[in-house]
């Protein structure tokens, strides 16, 4: 069955073994997520090989992404892993304590201490658990639990409202992108950026750190506070994709403002030529249980239906019971959601001016395919940026891009509805069309007779020189 909306499955404890792994890519993972925020980085080293090597069985490029802890204020670890705090009883947030205990837990921002005062409320866990603060005292935050729950190692700490001071890049940051880059990861997650400048200064580490590897990473924007709202345009320019990060955006802004926020994130990334994932508790439940709410159900294909690229699991798939199940119980969430998705290409193509020869053909394609009823569109392409320009438009027509380049293979696993290919550098431009033709039918998408619409660069080989436009019939000479 054919799906458009690609699927980010974070990795952890529940999926860190070749096995589940190689499950997971089979039941439908596009990329996966190390989180920084938690693990070392022999563990990230071990699972981004394993994903490395499940993606070689599975026979397709599956890209990785890593995401940065970013000035995330958290709680420390647990003699036992994780407490459970009561409703109503004290609690105690200690910058010096080394492991937490029922009584209290340690701090991973020294410094939050001094930016508190009696009367803040704090939200711990994406807002699951509410703690008020009753006093400081020196390194200690002494609250009373509001709303009581499961506290685990390493859950986050928000301040209602937000506002909390913090560098946008850690020191622990700077060396986790020294990690990822030498893992040859394809995508950076930036947490918590305020402005353009945040994404400037991450993407020129990465570029820096990703030099001796030859690899420049594509850079994503998690979209998670309240100051990142008025500065979006500014930081969708300086980025190649944002994250709407559901889980603290909704504690910085409150949960209501969200739903409509996703709708305008969405658009805006879509209108910028940007990619867009919509993340964060989309399939909750399935942590424990084998099926999703209908809440849940119905919260995914939204976002299919606001043009999401991809939608994001978190906790689901990296320390879930169910791991694979939820995905192919998301999968078949998207395509079951896109098959009712209207196309509006002739509104979006209102009003437009390209200058650019690659875009035009791009673009010149995409309406083409839409109006002629091609069954397929096949580009070939050294960046992507003619799949990614193709799919900031949605109809039904899917996008085969065909690619030497590994890296952009991986990125373009994050478009939506485009199915990225490897492409043989020493072929020649007609063996290489007739190739992608021929997979294009061997996976049922067309069959004899049917028009495909091809893109390519003439000559081949270089960055931006897509010039191309050909409309061939399955089985006929072109
Ligand atoms: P996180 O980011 O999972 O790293 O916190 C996503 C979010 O905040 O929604
Ligand atoms: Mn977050």
């Amino acid at each position: 069955m054919h799906r458009a909306t690609k699927i980010v499955a974070t990795i952890g404890p529940a999926s860190s073994t070749p096995e589940i792994l190689l499950q997971m890519i089979q039941a439908g993972a596009d990329v996966v997520r190390l989180n920084f925020s938690h693990g070392t980085a022999d563990d990230h080293r071990q699972r981004a090989e394993f994903v490395r090597e499940a993606a070689r069985q599975a026979g397709r490029e599956v890209a990785i992404m890593a995401d940065l802890q970013g000035p995330k204020i958290r709680v420390g670890k647990f003699e036992n892993g994780k407490v459970t705090l009561v409703s109503g009883e004290p609690f105690i947030l200690d910058a010096d304590c080394e492991l937490g205990n029922q009584e209290r837990a340690g701090l991973d921002y020294k410094d939050l201490p001094r930016d508190l005062k009696p009367g803040d409320v704090l939200l711990l866990n994406d807002g699951l658990i509410v703690l008020n603060v009753q006093r400081v005292l020196g390194n200690e935050i002494h609250t009373i639990v509001k709303i009581g729950g499961d506290l685990s190692n390493n859950k986050g700490i928000n301040r209602q409202g937000g506002g909390l001071t913090a560098p946008a890049l850690t020191a622990k940051d700077m060396e986790d992108i020294r990690t990822a880059m030498s893992l040859g990861v394809d995508f950076v997650a930036v947490s918590f950026p305020k402005n353009a400048t945040d994404m400037e200064m991450a993407r020129q580490l990465a570029n820096i750190a990703g030099a001796p590897y030859g690899i420049k990473p594509k850079m994503i924007a998690k979209i998670e506070r309240a100051e990142a709202i008025p500065a979006l345009q500014g930081i969708l320019d300086a980025s190649d994709g944002i994250m709407v990060a559901r889980g603290d955006l909704a504690v910085e802004v409150g949960n209501a403002a969200v739903p409509a926020l996703q709708k305008r994130m969405i658009r805006m990334a879509r209108e910028s030529n940007k990619f867009v994932i919509t993340a964060t508790q989309m399939m909750e439940s399935m942590i424990y249980a084998p099926v999703p709410t209908r809440a849940e159900v119905s919260d995914v294909a939204n976002a299919v239906l606001d043009g999401t690229d991809a939608v994001m699991l978190s906790a689901e798939s990296a320390a879930g019971k169910y791991p694979v199940q939820t995905i192919e119980t998301m999968a078949a969430i998207c395509v079951e959601a896109e098959k009712s998705e209207q196309s509006e290409l002739d509104k979006d193509f209102l009003d437009r001016t390209f200058t650019r020869i690659d875009q035009s053909i791009a673009m010149g394609a995409l309406f083409t395919a839409f109006h002629l009823g091609a069954k397929a569109i096949v580009a070939l392409t050294e960046s992507g940026s003619t799949a990614l320009w193709m799919s900031r438009h949605w109809t039904h027509v899917p996008i085969f891009a065909l690619t030497p380049r590994v890296g952009s293979e991986r990125a373009m696993a994050l478009y939506r509805n485009v199915t990225s290919l490897h492409l043989d550098t020493n072929t020649d431009r007609d063996t290489a069309l007739q190739q992608a033709l021929e997979t294009v039918v061997g996976k049922g998408y067309a069959s004899r007779g049917d028009m495909v619409v091809l893109t390519v660069g003439e000559p081949m080989g270089q960055a931006g020189g897509t010039n191309t436009l050909k409309i061939v019939r399955v089985g006929e000479p072109y």
